[in-house]
């Protein structure tokens, strides 16, 4: 774990900050002293688990405190909840009931805190970086989580093109390259050209729904079913003890094979997994990653042999087994230099000063590409309806404003139906609803036309304007609201919501962290090691209460480290 210099120089102007809020972990970064700096949380480390628990005492804790909650407490924390943005979903933890944005917004929440903290002035902005391949609606949910937490987004950008400006920053000498991002929960492909100081995305492609976790989740059935157990015949609590220990076997398998041992159910069990069955598990996510990276190169019109050089971000890609794949489809091995978990934080900092014209970094010029094709449902002729017609394809260059001309179907029509769809396929059935809308029509007995024109800014929001030829009238549409969307009664419900809570206070958390691992290393140990850990979550409760500042926190940073010796 990489810890940031705890000295900082005073900020004059507002500070230039950059949050990676990922699945699994999110980190905020400065620019400072003409370069980006990672920013430490209350515990010391850079990266703050997405993970949000309620207290018994029903204050919120994020962080590692939560994490480790996540196995004792399972019916009161949530984890990857940005795989779920953008979506009708409930957490329910203990008393409370939250959506995704407000649970990011309990994590954006925390880093504003540590940032605070750190630079000892009031943070009120920030560039935020979200998966390329993240929808219209997705990014809305993400600026409201962070209007939900006081921060207003400077710009949202796209996590590879964000890692793509921390690399060109640091080397200054790829020409093409592809961005390979696996996360927690996300995948994106980028493809872009150096010619400093132009950085030009060309194309970028992806899944939003594969990452780390999926490669964890296939672990975790295999496993249950060789056992004969299903997911729900197991209790919470042994469920997440089980996936706890699953998560730790995918990091420590590496290229070789390995014996889970686990008693989580009160019964001693083994599980041997070799390469040949891992890769038999993961073959059809490993399949899954093909697709998107033979997208990004046809539309950026480029063969494999013609890529200067691979870059890998995101977790997911320490797997051998990925790293494997990528070298197998390039035909080279991929460049890993930098911090696959940091990059993407230090790279939204760098584009927070390249907004901001710092001296430093003013020369950048990035542009980037939208990852999808927006368009509307028409009809072709008289007998087919539900047809997708593009106005912005795919991999264009933002921001951009594209126009197209449609018609009225009938002379007596009242009312156009505008209907906004994202996708690749020729039937809007097939595709994702963005938004819709009526216009009524001014009759003047004939057929109308009309032009409807799309504009999507850099940040990935999409403005319609439908222009009426025959009459002139016009009609101005921001798509803020889709059909799953926020209205503002359920905006202000998520702001009070939010208000009432009580958040752990900060100072308290690198106690209330060690309780939190403590009790977790004690259900997940047995026997003479459960012993030991119960002896010290006495000894540290019993320091606790003698209130002796300096012997609590040398008794922490000791009780941290031995349970770090035993991987707990
Ligand atoms: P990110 O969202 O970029 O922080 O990626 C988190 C994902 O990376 C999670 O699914 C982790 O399980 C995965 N990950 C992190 N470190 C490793 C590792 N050493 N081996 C395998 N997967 C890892």
């Amino acid at each position: 774990m990489q810890d940031a210099s705890s000295s900082p120089t005073p900020v004059e102007s507002a500070p230039l900050l950059g949050i990676d809020l990922g699945t699994t972990n999110s980190l905020i970064a400065v620019w400072q002293d003409g370069k980006a700096q990672l920013i430490a949380n209350a515990v010391g480390e850079v990266l703050t688990p997405s993970v949000v628990s309620v207290d018994e005492d029903g204050s919120i804790l994020v962080g590692s405190a939560a994490r480790a909650r996540l196995t004792t407490h399972p019916h009161r924390t949530a984890a990857a909840f940005k795989r779920f943005m953008g979506s009708d979903k409930r957490f329910e933890l203990g008393e409370h009931r939250f959506t995704p944005e407000e649970l990011s917004a309990l994590v954006l929440g925390s880093l504003k805190q540590d940032a605070e903290a750190y630079l000892g002035c009031p943070v009120s902005e920030a560039v935020i970086s979200v998966p390329a391949y993240f929808s219209d609606e997705q990014r809305k949910r993400t600026v409201f989580a962070a209007e939900l937490a006081g921060l207003k987004v400077q710009r949202l950008i796209n996590e590879p093109t964000a890692a793509a400006m921390a690399y060109g920053l640091h080397e200054q000498k790829f020409e093409r390259t592809l961005v390979f991002d696996l996360g927690g929960g996300t995948f994106d492909v980028t493809v872009l050209e150096y010619a400093l100081p132009l950085i030009e995305v060309h194309a970028s492609t992806g899944d939003n729904y594969l990452g780390g976790e999926d490669f964890t989740d296939a672990l975790l059935k295999a496993c249950l079913s060789d056992w004969q157990l299903t997911l729900e015949s197991l209790e919470p609590q042994a469920l997440a003890s089980l996936h706890d220990a699953i998560e730790q076997l995918k990091r420590d398998i590496g290229e070789g094979s390995l014996t889970l041992t686990w008693n989580g159910d009160g019964q001693a069990r083994e599980w041997l997994l070799d390469q040949a069955r891992l890769q038999s598990i993961w073959a059809p996510l490993l399949a899954r990653v093909r697709t998107p990276i033979e997208q990004a190169l046809r539309d950026a019109r480029l063969s494999p042999r013609e890529l200067d050089s691979l870059v890998l971000v995101g977790g997911a890609t320490r797997m051998p087994q990925i790293q494997q794949l990528v070298a197998k489809l390039f035909g080279r091995l991929p460049y890993r230099h930098l911090d696959p978990d940091t990059i993407v934080a230090l790279g939204a900092a760098s584009q927070a000063a390249c907004k901001a014209r710092d001296a430093a970094i003013d020369e950048l010029i990035l542009t980037d590409v939208c990852p999808y094709t927006l368009g509307v449902a028409s009809s072709r002729g008289e007998e087919v309806s539900g047809a997708f017609t593009p106005i912005i394809e795919r991999n264009t260059v933002i921001p951009t404003s594209r126009v197209q001309r449609f018609y009225s179907t009938h002379p007596e029509q009242k009312v156009v139906r505008i209907a906004v769809y994202q996708g690749e396929r020729p039937w809007v059935r097939d595709n994702i609803l963005v938004d819709s809308f009526e216009i009524p029509l001014q009759p003047t007995g004939q057929v109308q036309s009309l032009d409807v024109r799309f504009s999507y800014d850099i940040n990935g929001l999409l403005e319609v304007d439908v222009t009426f030829l025959e009459t002139g009238h016009k009609h101005s549409h921001s798509i803020d609201r889709s059909p799953t969307g926020l209205d503002s009664e359920a905006r202000q419900a998520s702001h009070e919501r939010l208000a009432r809570l009580k958040i752990h206070p900060r100072d308290a958390l690198p106690n209330r962290t060690l309780l939190a691992r403590l009790e977790r290393a004690w259900m997940q140990s047995l026997g003479d090691e459960r012993d030991l850990i119960g002896s010290w979550l006495d000894a540290f409760n019993a320091v606790l209460a003698g209130q002796q500042a300096a012997e609590i926190s040398r008794q922490r940073l000791q009780l941290s480290q031995a349970l770090d010796e035993l991987r707990y």
